[in-house]
């Protein structure tokens, strides 16, 4: 159980279906906080991590399918949200995709995908969000970036893209509600395994005749120091600390969690 006390507040995580986002959701909800869960998935399975929640820690749960490459979505998951849980106190931007290919052979539809659902979502969220937080002059708005929102690598270019403008919406973000009781950080996380990896690993050694466990050492875990993936749950601490008395400090940063990647 957490020190942090995050009981009476109101959290949305998006893509919290799955993943780092379902981690995240998992911590908010044991520190008190009512949860606005969001993602795509089995409806049953969405149930029952949904009502799973709700009676491990007693807060209010409520879960939106709302798809974020849509803007009028995911500004509607403000007000579903407020709806169904009360005012948005926290707002973890967090669904996210990718698609790995040359740029000469990058299929367009996928890059505004990505674009839209990595990036421009979190215009929408955030700009649907700030006058509630304004009028309590509280808010803490965390953006899921990544290593790659720092750095590139190759064949991400809609990913890298995106991410780098998540941090640059970050740091906007930040400076504009300085002043205020509102703080906006990004967390830049190496790689994770997640759904969204071991599907780029299930790919790579498609595509490189290796085994998953060849990809692991020699592709994936190559740029990470530690060669250790990192822990969806040290994620989920560093949103929970962000939100607490400590995070009030904290704004406009991009907390990177990799590894060592970025020390390079
Ligand atoms: P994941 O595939 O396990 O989860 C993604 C979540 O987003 C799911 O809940 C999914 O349903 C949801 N989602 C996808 N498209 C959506 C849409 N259009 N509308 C609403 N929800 C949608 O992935 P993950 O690895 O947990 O990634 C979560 C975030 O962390 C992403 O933004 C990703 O870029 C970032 N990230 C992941 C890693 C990693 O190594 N896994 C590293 C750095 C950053």
């Amino acid at each position: 159980m957490s020190d942090i006390d995050l009981s009476g507040r109101g959290a949305i995580v998006t893509g919290s279906t799955s993943g780092i986002g379902l981690g995240i959701a998992h911590q908010l909800a044991r520190a008190g906080a009512n949860v606005m869960l969001n993602g795509f998935g089995d409806a049953g399975e969405i149930e029952n991590i949904r009502a799973g929640m709700v009676s491990d820690y007693g807060v209010t749960v409520g879960y939106s399918g709302a798809d974020m490459s849509h803007g009028a979505a995911a500004r509607g998951l403000i007000t579903d949200a407020q709806a169904a849980i009360g005012d948005v106190d926290i707002l973890v931007n967090n669904a996210g995709i990718q698609h790995v290919a040359p740029i000469d052979e990058f299929p367009p539809e996928k890059w505004e995908m990505i674009i839209a659902i990595n990036l421009v979502s979190s215009f929408h969220t955030i700009n649907a969000a700030l006058a509630g937080m304004k009028a309590r002059n509280f808010g803490r708005i965390v953006n899921i970036a990544s290593a790659h929102g720092l750095v590139a690598s190759p064949y991400k270019s809609a990913y890298v893209a995106a991410k780098h403008g998540l941090v640059g919406l970050t740091k906007t973000v930040a400076l504009e509600v300085a002043e205020t009781g509102i703080t906006c950080n990004a967390i830049c996380p190496g790689f994770v395994q997640t759904p969204l990896v071991d599907g780029q690993i299930d790919d790579q050694a498609k595509v490189n005749n290796m085994s998953r466990e060849e990809v692991i050492r020699d592709i994936v875990l190559a740029s990470q120091p530690s060669k250790r993936f990192v822990e969806a749950g040290h994620i989920a601490d560093t949103v929970l600390f962000l939100c607490g008395p400590a995070g009030a400090s904290f704004t406009g940063a991009s907390l990177s969690i990799d590894g060592g990647w970025t020390a390079r």
